[in-house]
């Protein structure tokens, strides 16, 4: 799903946006509920929720449903990405090698449900990670 942002969008108003889809969260097996918003360079915002599966294994996080959206809808220069969790959780191994690949550059928001938020980026939470430099020399 996307929604329209102002360029203005601040990264208060993108955690926002991840508690908003934080409440959409489809987590019966853990209940732990997470929602993330991507800010591509455009404006606009693209949401994700975790959606969890009684296969385990089939269940996809947050991060990676508003990533992959991202792409789906055609935005591949991703400024941003807010992350909302109950306490503050930080991304997943695997998460983190997707934003990695789509969003090298993204600024990373971590909240709790209060919209308490710490700044960090792709890199901080990633160092020296496996990319497409390694597949193409
Ligand atoms: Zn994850």
């Amino acid at each position: 799903m996307a929604e329209s942002a102002s360029d203005a969008l601040t990264p208060a108003q993108l955690v926002q946006h991840a508690l908003t889809a934080r409440q959409r969260a489809y987590a019966p097996y853990s209940h732990y509920l997470v929602g993330a918003a991507v800010l591509a360079a455009d404006g606009t915002v693209i949401l994700g929720c975790n959606v969890e599966n009684a296969s385990y294994p089939a269940t996809i996080c947050a991060e990676r449903v508003a990533l992959t959206a991202a792409i789906a809808q055609g935005k591949r220069n991703l400024r941003a990405i807010a992350v909302a969790t109950r306490d503050g959780g930080t991304p997943c191994g695997i998460c983190r090698q997707v934003m990695a690949e789509l969003g090298p550059e993204m600024k990373v928001y971590i909240s709790d449900e209060q919209g308490d938020f710490r700044v960090t980026s792709v890199r901080e939470l990633l160092p020296d990670s496996f990319s497409r430099s390694s597949l193409l020399t």
